[in-house]
């Protein structure tokens, strides 16, 4: 299993980072990808990630939220960050749902994040929430390397264009949740094998599947398995057969390399 977006940087896991890793690596994580926010949060990431290269990678980018806060020639730290190895550029996207920063802004950071990606050769990290198609057009229109809808969490018709552009489906504790993950866990079975991918999106989105109920709100990738169990009961599908196809398209679309499969910490 490899959790495909964990927000690693964040203060929450300040204290015991090595021990959320421990219990990443006993709950069967074979790779994390850290994602980067921001500019510092980006940075924070990529030296996080190449001080455990054998563990985990990271994504560079700037989250929707933080589009309003971005400095002059914040692009060009992006892709300086990026360029020490990046598997991604990204998290970038729309959120229309929280509006943290205008809308205007958010779609001008996001295409200037699509056109380095393609520049530089990289999948791309989105973030889409509630932005009514505007990242799918963002999409069809300018990005030209593979591109992961990360935390999906919209419709069927939304699924649908995403699968038909090519997009993977990143899928979070979100589908364990009996109500607001209905939808996605009753139409999860039409994303195909080799679009589908897992993460955890800790902190946040702890899988309500939890057995007793968790003490603490804080996520982590420990928990991903609790996800895939999910994912592999609402498509019917055998855990093992979900881990397995998991872990190729994330060694795929991040070009990791393959003896990530394997590895056990
Ligand atoms: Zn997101």
């Amino acid at each position: 299993m490899i959790d495909i977006g964990a927000n690693l940087t964040d203060k929450s896991f300040r204290g015991d980072l090595g021990d959320v890793i421990n219990r990443a690596i006993e709950g069967g994580v074979n790779h994390i990808v850290v994602t980067g926010t921001n500019e510092s949060l980006s940075h924070d990431a990529a030296t996080l990630a190449l001080n455990r290269q054998d563990y985990l990678a990271y994504t560079a980018g700037v989250h929707p939220h933080y589009a309003d806060d971005v400095a002059d020639g914040w692009i060009d730290t992006i892709a300086e960050i990026a360029s020490l190895g990046a598997a991604a550029i990204g998290e970038t996207g729309l959120d229309y749902f929280r509006n943290f920063s205008t809308r205007e802004n958010q779609r001008k950071v996001f295409q200037a994040q699509l056109e380095l990606a393609s520049s530089l050769d990289l999948p791309v990290f989105v973030h889409d929430r509630d932005s009514n198609g505007e990242v799918l057009e963002m999409l069809k229109h300018s990005a030209t390397t593979d591109v992961v809808v990360h935390c999906f969490t919209g419709n069927g018709l939304l699924l649908d264009a995403y699968i038909e552009i090519g997009c993977y489906i990143g899928v979070t504790g979100w589908v364990c949740d009996p109500i607001r993950g209905l939808e996605l866990a009753n139409i999860i079975d039409r994303i195909p094998d080799e679009r589908l991918l897992l993460e955890t999106d800790s902190p946040y989105l702890m899988p309500k599947n939890i057995q007793p109920k968790p003490s603490t709100h804080r996520n982590e990738p420990g928990n991903l398995k609790y996800v895939r169990k999910k994912v592999a009961a609402s498509r019917n599908e055998s855990e093992s057969h979900i881990d397995q196809i998991t872990t190729a398209n994330a060694i795929r679309f991040f070009r990791l390399p393959n003896s990530v499969a394997t590895n056990d910490g």
